[in-house]
């Protein structure tokens, strides 16, 4: 068995030891006889996994008793549709548009109701995070609407926008459960599992019991009511079983390790290690204001696309993968989730060096 140095921005990296975990119990779940996957939901074992699940996450989060945890399905792209048809009283929200997503977000809320866009990086392709300290907030807008770290641009809010008491929604699939947060200055935050804590499949819903109500926008599907999902403990109708138990793994990983403070300061210690050789390297260079940098996703470049090509087919044969920058935007991206570990990213800044020096001959 021979395993990669993964960058892939997601489906992303896991923990060898909870695969490994995930191995040992694939044929018969702790004397069950059976695989988790093999299991009814409404079984007492089951229970167990997600309970555990979310009680994990809740210590590992701080989360106070009023705010619900939502286990879902439909990815993040399904949170786009679903916080407007269940929050857009008013039908106005306020977006803040920093990429890819938060722009998909916007388009999709504009179905719903009128999408006020009080922030944009896109001037400079996103490769900042504008000043949210002093937004113009819309007096009747529903909630304010960020992404919090830019999987594609690789950017992350590091002061949250003052929402003038508006409830503050954040998409975090990409930076989800990398640091500690303070959940109280949110209304809702979702993130889809596939990049941060488990198999893609699972997206995760944090929110806030009194923007939890029955008062949905007209047609909206019973799958797609928090309300619903609330009221049945993720349990309406069959959970994606697999991912919330895998999620569930990495949450337990999480707390062995020390916790969110713990993992925050690897991640800043792995994140220097490539930040500081794009500073110092004449050949690569970090594409994003500094003061914006994602600890999650670090997008690079060299001084031509032709090296770009030539470096990722040299790092691909070197067993690190997945280094290519997303198609809007060409370049590398390095994605160093939780689970990367620091010999993953000094491994890889030592072949960066190799390749600076080779090219100088
Ligand atoms: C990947 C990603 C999404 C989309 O997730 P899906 O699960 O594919 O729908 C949304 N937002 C962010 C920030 C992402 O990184």
């Amino acid at each position: 068995m021979k395993r990669i140095y993964n960058f892939s921005a997601g489906p992303a990296i896991l923990p060898e030891e909870v695969l490994k975990e995930a191995a040992n119990e694939m044929m018969d779940y702790q004397g069950s006889g059976m695989s988790v996957m093999e299991m009814s939901h409404r079984s007492k074992v089951y229970q167990q996994i997600i309970d555990d699940a979310e009680k994990d996450l809740r210590e590992l989060l701080n989360i106070p008793s009023n705010y619900k945890v939502l286990f879902l399905q439909g990815g993040g792209t399904t949170q786009f549709a679903m916080v407007p048809m269940n929050l857009m009283k008013n039908k106005v929200a306020d977006y803040i548009i920093t990429g890819h997503w938060a722009k998909k977000a916007a388009e999709e809320a504009a179905v719903y109701g009128k999408v006020n866009k009080v922030a944009s990086s896109e001037d400079k392709i996103f490769s900042y995070i504008p000043d949210v300290t002093n937004l113009k907030i819309s007096p009747d807008a529903d909630y304010v609407y960020m992404c919090e770290n830019n999987t594609i641009y690789g950017t992350k809010y590091h002061t949250l926008p003052n929402t003038q008491g508006k409830p503050l929604v954040s998409d975090a699939s990409s930076c989800f459960l990398s640091e500690p947060i303070d959940v109280t200055k949110y209304g809702l935050i979702f993130a889809g599992a596939q990049k941060n804590v488990g198999p893609a499949g699972t997206v995760i819903v944090i929110i806030r019991e009194d923007l939890i109500t029955k008062d949905h926008f007209p047609f909206t599907p019973l799958m797609l009511k928090y309300d619903i999902h609330s009221e049945n403990q993720s349990m309406y109708n069959t959970p994606p079983t697999y991912g919330i138990y895998m999620c569930g793994k990495v949450f337990k990983w999480l707390l062995k390790n020390g916790g969110l403070e713990a993992i925050y300061k690897i991640n800043v210690e792995k994140a220097n290690v490539i930040y500081d050789y794009l500073d110092s390297s004449k050949l690569f260079y970090g594409t994003v204001e500094k003061k914006s940098r994602s600890l999650m996703n670090v997008c690079f470049k060299s001084i031509s696309p032709e090296i770009d090509e030539e470096f990722i087919k040299q790092a691909k044969a070197k067993g690190f993968d997945n280094l290519k920058g997303h198609r809007t935007t060409g370049g590398m991206r390095a994605s160093i989730y939780n689970a990367m570990p620091i010999n993953g990213v000094k491994a890889l800044v030592s072949f960066m060096k190799e390749f600076e020096q080779n090219l100088k001959g």
